[in-house]
């Protein structure tokens, strides 16, 4: 339940109606995944933001930054970037009518959010997912490539821009202590970038010093392990936008408490129950949070307390992976159909 109007939090002059539009995102107990807890869990409702996903906080936020630097000049220059998809959908509803916008993206990633982007006018280039991280065939090298080779380009860089970590700074963490009154045990989400985690972070570390920041990661990602001060070799996994075979810059390891790791059928499986059970149409990297959520709840000891989880983008960006039942047969995870049936006879 948000406790707020738009106006209170956001600039009612300046700036597209999607830029005011964006943020002050609900935020919502999972009353039936919760109801074995002692503890409350409180969602983040990130799929609620204009275009959809929590990168759009991130897309209008360094688009004006950049635009106040004098980085961007409107109808000439061009936006560079490497996503997972969402930026780039965050990026071009902050670009539209002004600027051209050019992403890169992994093979890995499902067709949805290139369709997105491609419906916002903006041009995707894939690249295979299989390769290193300083290969310069990875998605990542090849922006940075494509920057440098276009004329008044501005290469996003979201994996090392501070403006990323500080658009969560300035806007999700406040919002968070704003519509739980401070009374946050937990703030338990994923990292790609590690803005979301960075940003939110930091703001959670000045307003809620005590805390605690879990860094929910897949199985295959390095992050979790890092942050333990392991050395985990990287591995292929399933669920997209989050985890990595790299620190980024932006992710201030530093800040992690406790770092999970959940396996790809894990994160499926609670997609689909939050799907059931809540109502809410969330993808992988939701999934992967709040499962990672519940697993830190049953080690909180101390009295009932709230345990903040984000979700960072809509289950329509994921129709032909985790929604699509082949999809799941193909992966071998076919326990929640089988659970689905089951429920469904009773
Ligand atoms: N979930 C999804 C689906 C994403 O696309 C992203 C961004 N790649 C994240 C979570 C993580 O956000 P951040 O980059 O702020 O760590």
């Amino acid at each position: 339940m948000t406790d707020m109007t738009a106006a209170e939090t956001l600039p009612t002059t300046g700036g597209s109606a999607a830029h005011r539009a964006t943020g002050t995102t609900p935020i919502v107990e999972l009353a039936s995944i919760g109801a074995g807890l002692r503890h409350r869990l409180l969602a983040k409702c990130e799929f609620m933001n204009p275009a959809g996903s929590v990168k759009d906080r991130i897309g209008h936020h360094i688009v004006r930054r950049a635009e106040e630097a004098g980085l961007l000049v409107p109808g000439r220059s061009t936006l560079v970037e490497a996503t997972a998809g969402n930026t780039g959908v965050g990026l071009a509803a902050a670009a539209a009518g002004r600027y051209r916008l050019v992403t890169t993206m992994s093979s890995k990633m499902g067709p949805e959010k290139e369709a997105m982007m491609r419906a916002w006018g903006a041009e995707v280039i894939r690249c295979p997912y299989d390769v290193p991280p300083d290969s310069p065939r990875s998605f990542i090298n090849t922006a940075r490539r494509l920057a440098e080779g276009t004329p008044d380009s501005y290469y996003v860089d979201q994996f090392n821009n501070p403006w990323n970590a500080e658009a969560h700074e300035l806007t999700t963490g406040p919002e968070l202590v704003r519509q739980t009154g401070g009374a946050i045990a937990a703030f338990v989400s994923g990292a790609g970038t590690g803005g979301t985690f960075t940003g939110v972070g930091r703001a959670l570390r000045a307003a809620v010093p005590g805390a605690q920041l879990v860094l929910a990661d897949p199985v295959g990602s390095i992050l979790a392990s890092r942050a333990r001060g392991g050395h985990a070799r990287p591995g292929p996994y399933l669920v997209e936008g989050i985890g990595g075979d790299f620190v980024p810059g932006l992710l201030d390891l530093s800040l992690v408490d406790h770092a999970i790791n959940v396996e790809d059928r894990d994160s499926v499986r609670m997609c689909l129950r939050l799907q059931r059970e809540e109502g809410l149409w969330v993808g992988g990297s939701s999934g992967c949070a709040v499962a990672a959520a519940v697993r830190y709840a049953g080690t909180l000891t101390g009295p009932p307390a709230t345990i903040v989880v984000m979700l960072p983008d809509g289950g329509s960006r994921y129709t032909s992976t985790i929604y699509d039942p082949l999809w799941r047969a193909e992966h071998g995870i076919t326990e929640v159909d089988a659970e689905a049936d089951a429920q469904a006879a009773v």
